[in-house]
């Protein structure tokens, strides 16, 4: 599965082409900003660029992919390149200051093989207000032959001061025609499946391949199975509110399944339903609800979502919930 995944790519080919176009006319700047939906491909798309740059086959300049096959390419798709650097706050909470002070003495050195040395930063709003200061520092005083790339899905919460020394680079979700195809023809997902990915990822391909690399669309139909058609099953739900992770994908899928229900109410045709794959279920929850039950269950999901992040106890709310949900 990921043999197929990995390749296909979560590469934004614009932006590819992009790079591709200033780098042959070298304009390219020393840094720049990927901001985007989380598992849009920036980081993907970054290391392609630091590839493409790179690559033995493309000394010219002239290739619009990196060949994937000369040691540069191989080195950097293990991770193994001398001069090409990825950062991130792996299974910690945060970039750490270290990490940061050791690629920056790194940076300073002569590139061993590199045309170019890059470094990617992966979602700098982990970064500490330490890191980002060490971080201003090479984006002020830049090093010749470098190639700096950040992503983050929050600039928000990013230092302005690191956000204006960078170039920004939007990422945007695909539309969802588009996404479709790539699932069913690409990446040879079943209609039904890729149907259910691309509108439950609303666009995100990133996301939407490795929701499928998890057996999501498995996962949301048992899901909906134990809380709303199956009454005598509390060991589900006793056993769903130990794991705070995943009660939230739970009520993300009961989400999506009554907005579905209330697109039906209103006549939507089913391509526009994420959960078309059952239509005679939705039909029993829409004929068995109005408008304002289905309106008032979403505003009970969203309700029961906030007690989640607000970290309180939710096993009465979910059991209340599910009281009122269950269809039989
Ligand atoms: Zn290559």
């Amino acid at each position: 599965m990921s043999a197929i995944t990995s390749e296909v790519k979560q590469v934004n080919a614009n932006v590819l082409r992009h790079f591709v176009k200033i780098s042959s006319k070298e304009k390219l700047a020393h840094a720049y900003l990927f901001i985007g939906p989380d598992s849009i491909g920036k980081s993907q798309t970054a290391v392609e660029i630091v590839k493409l740059i790179n690559c033995e086959n493309n000394a010219d300049g002239s290739k619009e992919e990196a060949c994937r096959a000369c040691p540069s390419c191989l080195k950097i798709a293990s991770g193994n390149h001398p001069d090409i650097f990825m950062i991130n706050k792996g299974d910690t909470s945060s970039i750490k200051i270290g990490a940061i002070r050791e690629m920056l003495q790194r940076m300073q050195l002569r590139p061993f093989e590199a045309r170019l040395k890059a470094v990617i930063i992966k979602n700098i709003e982990d970064l500490t207000v330490e890191g980002s200061n060490a971080l201003l520092k090479t984006l002020e005083e830049p090093t010749r032959g470098s190639l700096l790339i950040l992503t983050t899905a929050v600039p928000e919460v990013c230092l302005s001061t690191v956000r204006s020394r960078c170039h920004p680079v939007y990422f945007f979700a695909m539309p969802r025609r588009e996404l479709l195809e790539t699932l069913e023809k690409k990446l040879l997902i079943d209609k039904e499946e890729a149907h259910f990915l691309s509108l439950y990822t609303e666009g995100c391909l990133g996301k939407a391949v490795q929701l499928h690399e998890e057996g999501f669309f498995q996962q949301k139909n048992v899901i909906i199975d134990n809380i709303i058609f199956n009454r005598n099953n509390e060991g589900y739900i006793k056993s769903l509110v130990m794991d705070k992770v995943q009660v939230k994908v739970v009520l993300e899928v009961l989400l999506s399944w009554f907005r579905d229900a209330l697109l039906m109410k209103l006549g939507t045709k089913s391509e526009y339903l994420a959960h078309s794959d059952r239509p005679q279920d939705l039909h029993q929850v829409e004929v068995k609800y109005d408008f304002d039950d289905i309106r008032g269950i979403i505003q009970e999901i969203v309700n029961t979502k906030r007690l989640l992040n607000e970290n309180l106890n939710i096993k009465i709310p979910l059991q209340l919930l599910r009281e009122k949900i269950w269809v039989g």
